[in-house]
């Protein structure tokens, strides 16, 4: 390793962790550089395996289906892998914008993100969007300008448009040399070396290579103006969120791979402090703390297994140990934890802050929840989203309401999508924010629960969730519109809304009330 490890981590004597997810536009490159991290990181063995993993689930579930007709990704997973004397968790977002709320809470499981740009199309719609919540939670990020062995556009239109989309500043670390058929290799402009690709396993040494020489003049001449026209890497400004370190590279053809995962040794933030209700909890402390980002049902159809997705935020946790649940405060033996590799999963003995462990049960975990030794504390910032899209549910066969309840509330805790029960008792109603869930959720309920399903159009448009401090006048609220009142999974109520102006006019006649487009998990 050629980098040193920064000073400040978080347990003497264990790995550093570097927990990231990797946000991009679809299409822009995530997953071949996944598979590229995984690579390098020595967790897979030839290209190809991520898709060929993805293609092995999909066959287990008929639901994968939708994911592989439409060639997009629904589910995120974690990566586990070592690099540089670091131990990287990466966490999987998909990419598609109708799963943003699942995309959400992952990233308030990370430490850093990684921000995929396709160096001909810059800056996109979901690019944009996944920006905006890791910057709302100032997670800091690292730019890779991804393809850029094919026709692209000139480096420096990128980075103004980076800087003035995103209002960031920019750190240039490495830098193409020609792009498309010019394409000759990069420029490590921290080290001032020629980099060619260079595959895993390979000598960390960059090779020259020759370049034409007007491309090296060129090359002169952009390193010149890029000293004088960028700041040199500043790593508060990085941490908190202002700078970017931007890398040029391919993925596709191992350029720049390597420097982006010394990049993230060297610079991206170990674990950090996490906000609770009751004060914030650093990652050195002795009592291990954890919070829930994401539930999965029936990853194994065999098992009817149920995973929460757990992220370590202090303490040493050892497998077997005693956490309390603080929704309910009951005790919880976490006798089989998981962790996960690109490949496959193996218990986990010991884990530690930033690292994310499967915890298989019944249902207890639901997105959101917290476990620590004992103390009572609950980790905020993990929202629930309005939903943009809302259904009746119809049921084909009334013998199976129960079955259907079940199915409803499982997939609601997973996250796949949001149960609203009115209240004068008619059909529940299920919402989402994308309609690509819809269709995920009828086929899940058919496969998984052998309930068939129809959705039918409810006359709403969203749903705001209601809270002020007058009860009274919010029992009134409840009263006069009982027809637009539903309860939520947990039973708070949710008005919901027809169209924009009749919001508006509740919010004027009823200014004591707030209506809010997000929920915090309790
Ligand atoms: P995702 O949707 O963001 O996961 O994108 P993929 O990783 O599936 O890549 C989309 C397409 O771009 C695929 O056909 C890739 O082979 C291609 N691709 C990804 N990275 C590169 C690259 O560095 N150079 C070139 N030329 N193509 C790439």
């Amino acid at each position: 390793m050629d980098q040193a490890l920064p000073i400040s981590e978080t347990i003497p004597g264990v790995p550093p962790r570097r927990t990231f997810a990797i946000i991009s536009h679809p299409d822009a490159g995530k997953t071949t550089l996944t598979e590229k991290l995984l690579l390098f990181g020595g967790a897979i063995r030839e290209a190809g395996m991520v898709k060929a993993r993805q293609d092995r689930r999909q066959t287990r579930s008929d639901w994968m289906k939708i994911e592989r007709q439409r060639g997009i990704s629904v589910t995120s997973s974690v990566m586990t892998f070592e690099f540089g004397g670091a131990v990287f968790n990466l966490l999987d977002t998909p990419g598609h914008e109708d799963f943003s709320e699942d995309t959400y809470r992952t990233l308030t499981a990370v430490d850093s993100a990684v921000m995929v740009i396709d160096a001909a199309k810059g800056i996109e719609l979901q690019t944009k969007k996944l920006f905006e919540v890791c910057r709302l939670r100032n997670i800091p990020i690292t730019t890779f300008i991804n393809k850029v062995d094919r026709e692209g556009q000139n480096p420096f239109e990128l980075l103004d448009e980076i800087a003035d989309t995103l209002a960031l500043d920019i750190c240039p670390m490495v830098w193409p040399i020609g792009m498309g058929g010019l394409f000759k290799g990069c420029y490590d402009l921290r080290n001032d070396k020629l980099v060619s690709a260079r595959k895993p396993g390979e000598d960390a040494a960059p090779h020259d290579f020759a370049i034409p020489a007007d491309q090296k003049a060129q090359l002169d001449e952009d390193v010149e103006l890029i000293r004088a026209a960028f700041p040199a890497f500043d790593q508060q400004s990085y941490a908190e969120g202002h700078l970017t370190p931007v890398y040029f590279g391919s993925a596709l053809k191992d350029f720049s791979v390597r420097e982006l995962l010394e990049g993230l040794v060297a610079n991206a933030p170990p674990p950090q402090p996490r906000e609770s209700d009751t004060r914030v909890v650093e990652p050195g402390e002795t009592p291990v703390t954890g919070f829930v980002f994401k539930v999965q049902a029936n990853m194994d159809p065999q098992h009817r297994d149920r995973i929460a997705f757990t992220r370590i935020c202090s303490g040493k946790f050892t497998r077997g140990m005693k956490l309390t649940h603080s929704r309910t405060g009951k005790p919880m033996a976490i006798q089989a934890p998981i962790f996960f590799f690109a490949q496959d999963r193996s218990l986990a003995e010991e884990a530690y802050p930033g690292d994310i462990i499967g915890i298989p049960n019944h249902g207890t975990l639901r997105v959101g929840d917290t476990l620590t030794e004992g103390e009572k504390l609950r980790f905020t910032g993990i929202p629930d989203f309005a939903p943009e899209i809302l259904r009746r549910v119809r049921l084909a066969d009334p013998m199976k309401a129960k079955q259907m309840k079940k199915a409803l509330e499982d997939l609601a805790e997973e996250g796949v999508t949001q149960v609203f029960r009115p209240m004068n008792g008619s059909d529940w109603i299920i919402g989402v924010v994308g309609a690509l869930q819809l269709d995920v959720l009828a086929s899940r309920i058919e496969q998984e629960y052998n309930v068939p399903i129809a959705f039918e159009p409810a006359p709403f448009d969203t749903a705001r969730w209601i809270f002020s401090e007058d009860t009274a006048r919010l029992k009134f609220f409840i009263e006069v519109n009982k027809s637009a009142m539903s309860e939520d999974r947990e039973g708070s109520p949710v008005y919901m809304v027809r169209n924009s102006w009749e919001l508006n006019r509740m919010k004027e006649n009823f200014p004591e009330l707030t209506f809010s487009a997000t929920r915090e998990r309790r």
